[in-house]
C-alpha cells in the first residue's frame, strides 16, 4: 500500500451517488502500481452542494476531479477555460485545479477511440451508427465526425437526435425504426443507450450478416447480449470496460503527473467486480 506523504496530490469523483463507480478502483491500482504519493477518492455530494463542494475541492488543494452523473453539465459552467473536447461534448467530466483556476475537459470521447484502436478497430474506417443520442452518444459523435467520420444517429425521442445535430450540424438522424436496415451501411455500430445494463432489456437490432464492427458502451455486464449476438455472427465486438479505461488516462496524467498505461492487469484488476454476463 502507498504511504501517503503531507505533499500528496489528491483527486476524486465527483457524482450522486458515486457507490457504483469503478473509478477509485481504477486509479487506486495506477497509484498503487507507480507507487505514487497520492489518492483518488470516491466523493458522492448532492446536486445542490455541488459547487459549493468543488470550490471547497479547489480551496483543499486537490489536483482536480473527475465528474459524474448528474453534475456533467454543472461542471461546464463551475470552468474558468474548457478545451475543445468538452466544448464539444457540452459536458465536462474532467477537472484540473491549477493556481485556483479550473479548467475542463471531457474524455469519454478520447476514451472511447483509444478502446477502439486497442481491439484492432480504426474509428475512421467508415460510417458510423451511433444507438441513442444521450451524453455519451454526444461525445462520442464529436469526436468522430472530427476524425471526417461520417456518423448516423438512430434514437428513441428522434426530437433528441435532431437537437444533437443542431450543434453537430454534420449529423445525420433517421428514425429509431430504421437502425435495422441502416446496419448494412455501416462499418461501426454503437450502443451508448443503457440498454443491455444489468436490469434493462437488451437492445433490439438486427444486425444482419455484413461485417461492421460492434462496440457497446455499457460495462455492467462485460458480456452484453448486444456484443454476444456479434460474436455470435463472427463481428468485431468492443466492450464498454475499455472505454472506461480509456477515459481515465488523461486525468490520472494531469493529477499525478505520469501517463498510465490500460493494459490486461488493469483490466482485469477493475473487472473483477463487474459480473461476466
Ligand atoms: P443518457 O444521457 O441518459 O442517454 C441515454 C440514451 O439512451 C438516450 O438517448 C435515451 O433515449 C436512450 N434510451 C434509454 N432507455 C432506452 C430504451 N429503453 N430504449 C431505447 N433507447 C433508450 O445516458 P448516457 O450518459 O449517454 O449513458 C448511456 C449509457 O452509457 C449508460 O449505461 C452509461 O452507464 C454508459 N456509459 C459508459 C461509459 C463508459 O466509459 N463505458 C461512459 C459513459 C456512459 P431517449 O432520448 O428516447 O430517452
Amino acid at each position: 500500500m502507498t504511504i501517503l506523504s503531507g505533499k500528496a496530490r489528491v483527486s476524486g469523483i465527483t457524482g450522486w451517488p458515486v457507490s457504483h463507480s469503478r473509478s477509485p478502483r481504477l486509479h487506486g491500482f495506477w497509484l498503487e502500481r507507480h507507487r505514487i504519493d497520492g489518492a483518488y477518492l470516491p466523493l458522492p455530494i448532492r446536486p445542490e452542494n455541488w459547487t459549493i463542494a468543488i470550490k471547497g475541492l479547489v480551496a483543499a488543494g486537490f489536483a482536480g476531479a473527475n465528474v459524474t452523473i448528474p453534475h456533467k453539465v454543472a461542471a461546464f459552467e463551475i470552468c474558468d477555460t474548457v478545451d475543445e473536447s468538452a466544448r464539444r461534448a457540452g459536458a465536462v467530466n474532467t477537472l484540473v485545479f491549477n493556481e485556483g483556476r479550473i479548467t475542463g475537459s471531457n474524455t469519454d470521447g478520447i476514451g472511447f477511440l483509444n478502446n477502439l484502436r486497442q481491439h484492432g478497430v480504426d474509428p475512421a474506417a467508415g460510417p458510423a451508427l451511433l444507438l441513442g443520442a444521450g451524453g455519451s452518444a454526444r461525445a462520442i459523435a464529436a469526436v468522430l465526425l472530427q476524425l471526417g467520420v461520417r456518423v448516423t444517429v438512430a434514437n428513441r425521442t428522434r426530437a433528441k437526435a435532431e437537437a444533437l445535430a443542431v450543434d453537430l450540424p454534420e449529423l445525420a438522424v433517421i428514425d429509431w425504426d430504421q437502425r435495422h436496415v441502416a446496419v448494412s451501411d455501416h462499418a461501426l455500430v454503437v450502443n451508448t443507450t443503457p440498454l443491455g445494463m444489468n436490469g434493462e432489456g437488451p437492445l433490439p437490432v438486427d444486425l444482419g450478416h455484413n461485417r461492421p464492427a460492434v462496440a457497446d458502451i455499457v460495462y455492467v455486464p462485460l458480456q452484453t447480449p448486444l456484443l454476444a449476438d456479434a460474436k455470435a455472427r463472427g463481428l468485431i465486438a468492443v466492450g464498454g470496460l475499455g472505454m472506461l479505461l480509456h477515459q481515465a488516462v488523461p486525468g490520472f496524467a494531469a493529477w499525478f503527473g505520469l501517463q498510465p498505461t490500460v493494459d490486461d492487469e488493469l483490466r482485469q484488476f477493475v473487472a473483477g467486480d463487474i459480473p461476466q454476463r
